[in-house]
């Protein structure tokens, strides 16, 4: 049959599509059904080295409740009719809100956006997918509660349960996300309705407060997969503390890495410090605030003297840490006492908020970051290069100096084998750091697209080869990333799928996972 769809999923003829997209309109109404190439055109936004056309959607869904999804799921196994969940699909970097098979319709969850509770008193909240981070923090306003949200990076737009699902991060004490998510409700492929952990039970009051519930623990194999949709999550909130004295240690070569996290591991395991503060190299700092060109317009990786010089003029250390402490005024006034003691020791230098000038935008908002407070500002990051480019390379380290620098060696080799900037920050985790790579390149030049694809595959394998994994992968290299973790992993993994859902309808790909 002739059509005009702009894609369609792998094995599904013409008429079967159309028949599915007849059956969808029913369901959600012909306004939330979306088949045509202008309206799909934002859900292939992305920002990752391969062409949109690999990840072009077939369509999109926006369904308008739980009902609504199972209706879907319906249709979808009846014809073999794929679906890629999003929340909010703000996923920058790693894939943005396309699929990662061609042909998968986006299921596009932000019309399912109610905060469905916040509980002051034990500090959580319940909300639908769609639910945004700036919707929360306007409720928190609103309601005056003594509350902090923690944001990853595109805060506003972005929404904890796509964040979560991804296992991403932000900045505060509650800054790994998964940890601190309690209760999910899920809509399976069969089209049943499950609630994790003690939300199984009617009536509960302790979905949102007790993690476990009964029997083999859940939540996790809905994070990072695609076995099923979720349409709630529940998630702890951090009160807002008394006192919040945000800081900056500036370390002067680029060697020094190992005294800055050999003194932050001690603090961090001993809760010392308690939040996921960064560990950022200068060219971060630059890059935010800065474009290339006017500091660089020659060929391949930008050489280490322009940073350095650039660095010098502005007061940007070769590394900067920022953290921050958090507790009463007699707490922090204790744990300053150690952090001050130790940073200095390791010949870091110290800036609190009364050695920095107010307009400074980095340290405002790291200020702002570390107190879950909404921030765009790390955006400037996709102006370096222009062109929409970025890709995260993020493998984990072990809190260890000397790890963490074999790792930027490895890692700054191979970005300049490629002509790819090496702007890189370290995520604090517990006893990890989240090593991020953020690889910018311009989109529209053919040459940076072959050379950050190159890249990220040698960085890869290269890490790997060293028995390092990426934490978290864009939808072009979740095949490759899934086989570095082996085949065991792998065959629970489609063990899993066969058994959730055998038609394969639920995001295929998702963490190369595909039956
Ligand atoms: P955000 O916009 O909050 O950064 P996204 O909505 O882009 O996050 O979600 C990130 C990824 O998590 C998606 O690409 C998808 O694989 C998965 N995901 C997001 N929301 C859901 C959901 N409600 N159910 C299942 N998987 C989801």
């Amino acid at each position: 049959m002739k059509h005009d769809f702009v894609a369609l999923p792998k094995g599904v003829p013409a008429d079967a599509f159309a028949a599915a997209v007849k059956e969808f309109r029913a369901i959600v109404g012909d306004e939330h059904v979306i088949t045509s190439a202008d309206l799909i055109a934002p859900y292939i936004k992305i920002m990752i080295p391969e062409e949109d056309d690999k990840h072009m959607p077939s369509g999109a869904l926006l369904p308008g409740s739980v009902e609504e999804v199972q209706a879907i799921v319906g249709v979808c196994n009846k014809y073999k009719v794929p679906v890629w969940p999003i929340s909010t699909g703000r996923n920058f970097g790693y894939g943005s809100a396309a699929p990662a098979r061609r042909g998968t319709m986006v299921l596009d969850l932000r019309r399912m956006n109610r905060i469905l509770e916040v509980d002051a008193d034990l500090c959580y909240a319940l909300v639908e997918a769609g639910c945004t981070y700036q919707q929360l923090a306007d409720y928190i306003e609103e309601h005056d509660l003594p509350l902090w949200l923690d944001t990853p990076m595109p805060a506003p737009v972005a929404s904890p349960t796509g964040n979560t699902l991804d296992r991403g991060v932000g900045y505060t004490p509650y800054g790994e996300h998964f940890l601190f998510q309690c209760g999910m409700e899920v809509v399976l492929a069969n089209g049943k309705v499950l609630r994790t952990g003690m939300g199984a039970l009617e009536n509960s009051n302790t979905w949102q407060v007790f993690k476990w519930g009964y029997g083999p623990y859940l939540d996790g194999i809905f994070t990072q997969s695609n076995f099923g949709i979720v349409t709630k999550m529940g998630f702890w909130l951090m009160p807002r503390p008394p006192v919040y004295k945000p800081f900056l240690v500036k370390y002067p070569h680029e060697e020094d890495i190992v005294k800055a996290i050999d003194t932050i591991r001690v603090l961090r395991i001993n809760q010392i410090i308690a939040n996921a503060g960064t560990v950022s190299n200068a060219l971060w700092e630059i890059a935010v605030t800065t474009r290339r060109f006017e500091l660089w317009e020659g060929e391949g990786q930008i050489p280490d003297e322009i940073v350095r010089e650039h660095a010098r003029e502005k007061g940007y250390g070769a590394w900067n840490v920022y953290a921050a402490l958090y507790g009463t005024q007699e707490q922090v006034d204790v744990n300053w006492k150690m952090v001050k003691g130790a940073f200095e020791a390791s010949g870091g230098e110290i800036f609190t908020e009364q050695d920095m000038p107010a307009d400074d935008p980095l340290w405002q908002y790291r200020k702002d970051m570390m107190s879950g407070t909404l921030s765009m500002r790390e955006f400037g990051l996709y102006n370096w290069r222009g062109g929409g480019g970025s890709t995260w390379f993020a493998p984990v380290s072990q809190a260890r100096g000397s790890e963490t620098l074999k790792q930027m060696h490895m890692a700054k080799a191979i970005t300049r084998e490629f002509g790819i900037d090496y702007v890189a920050l370290f995520i604090i985790g517990w006893r990890d750091m989240h090593h991020i790579v953020d690889m910018l390149y311009d989109r529209t030049d053919p040459a940076q697209m072959r050379a950050a694809h190159g890249c990220y595959e040698k960085l890869l394998h290269d890490f790997a080869a060293q028995g390092y994994g990426v934490y978290r992968a864009n939808t072009a290299f979740m095949d490759e990333v899934a086989a570095l973790y082996g085949p065991v992993k792998h065959e629970v993994n489609l063990a899993l799928k066969r058994a959730l859902d055998p038609n394969n309808i639920l995001a295929p790909g998702k963490s190369g996972i595909d039956i």
